[in-house]
């Protein structure tokens, strides 16, 4: 089959690979309909996942049709439709009877798909613990819109529930990528009075403006974030900061825009330690939650997708075969063309679907910051 492996000489190539079949009784094996390429990807192509296994191959965004089961596959059988985890985890040791399944402490546990072991950008995956590793899909619910399920949806869906916005606060998400986008969709979900949209990119901005996935946004590098967040909660500050922009200066800017008791989720990965300026943020009362997704509540997400309150099919701009990823991987790299997610198909492209369509819907209509 044909797969992405992360090479010895630190590059990315489609090669040849034999199929993989369960080496665990709690393995599946999945034939993976359509894949995703994720700036996770990127970092291990440029060499910052130290724990990325060279050979390995890469892709954790992904969902398909499981064609096999190891017997101690208790929830699924060949034929059905599936997202996989990004997360493995054994659902049984301390941390995931807790539900932080980041931290399961079985060998695999974590991040492994796709990093330590064979990953989703290849015709078929093997998925251990699929009881845990899998979730079903709906009826109903197309496979493009339950790819991000597993990881980029999972990450907003947990940034916001530890964000523990209330109905009515205001809440202000950094980075207006896709992660950034899942977290502002998400935390839409629990009502707030404004989710505002900060970023430095104008055309990130812009695609957030133009799918209605902000109320207001507003480019900070540009306009008076400060004064816009104050204005929008009586001078209070934002009652919830998300950090998924994870830039050189975007900590220091969560803490600032939150207001006194308020709490900042710091969901993104930085590459370089952040300063905590405890004399100056004293008094504040901050509450800082912080870390990597725990991924256990991906029925939960495809359920709200299934009722249609969960839509990120307008994030796919791009439809690739897996024949092709290569170019996939220079435009979402290079961010030509617009890009904000690649759809991936290693068994053929459907038909009808154009290079670059998706359906636009709208929430609410944005406004801008200069309002
Ligand atoms: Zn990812
Ligand atoms: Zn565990």
């Amino acid at each position: 089959m044909k797969a992405v492996v992360y090479e010895d000489n630190g590059k990315f190539e489609l090669k040849e690979r034999s199929e993989p079949v369960p080496e665990e009784p709690g393995d599946a094996i999945v034939k993976v309909m359509v894949a995703s390429i994720c700036s996770s990807d990127l970092h291990i192509k440029h060499g910052s996942v130290p724990k990325a296994r060279k050979g390995v191959i890469v892709g954790h965004e992904m969902v398909g049709e499981v064609v096999q089961t190891g017997s101690a596959v208790k929830k699924f059988k060949p034929g059905d439709r599936v997202a996989v985890n990004v997360e493995t985890f054994c659902g049984e040791c301390f941390y995931c009877q807790r539900g932080f399944v980041n931290n399961c402490t079985d060998k695999n546990g974590g991040w492994a798909l796709g990093c330590r072991i064979d990953g989703g950008q290849a015709e078929y995956v093997r998925v251990p613990f699929a009881d845990q590793g899998l979730n079903a899909i709906p009826e109903g619910v197309s496979y493009e819109q339950a790819l991000f399920t597993g990881d980029i949806l999972a990450t907003g869906y947990w940034g916001a529930k530890i964000g523990e916005i209330k109905p009515g606060d205001t809440v202000l998400v950094l980075g207006a990528g896709p992660t950034g986008i899942c977290t502002m969709l998400c935390a839409a979900l629990h009502n707030p009075a404004y989710v505002i949209a900060a970023d430095s990119s104008p055309e990130r901005l812009a695609f957030v403006k133009q799918h209605g996935f902000a109320d207001v946004v507003c480019n900070p590098c540009e306009e008076d974030l400060e004064r816009l967040v104050k204005e929008m909660t009586e001078g209070r500050g934002a009652d919830v900061v998300l950090e998924v922009a994870g830039g050189k200066d975007t900590f220091q800017l969560a803490w600032k825009m939150a207001r006194p008791n308020g709490i900042v989720g710091v969901i993104a990965l930085y590459e370089e330690n952040q300063v905590l300026p405890l004399p100056d943020m004293y008094g504040k009362n901050l509450t800082f939650k912080t870390g990597g997704v725990d991924a256990g509540e991906c029925d939960k997400i495809l359920a709200l997708i299934a009722e249609g309150k969960l839509d990120t099919t307008a994030m796919i701009t791009h439809r690739f075969a897996l024949s092709d990823i290569m170019q996939a991987y220079d435009i979402f790299e290079n961010r030509k063309e617009h890009v904000m997610k690649i759809a991936v198909y290693p068994h053929g492209l459907p038909e009808k679907k154009t290079h670059r369509d998706s359906p636009v819907k709208r929430r609410r209509m944005p406004s801008s910051c200069e309002k």
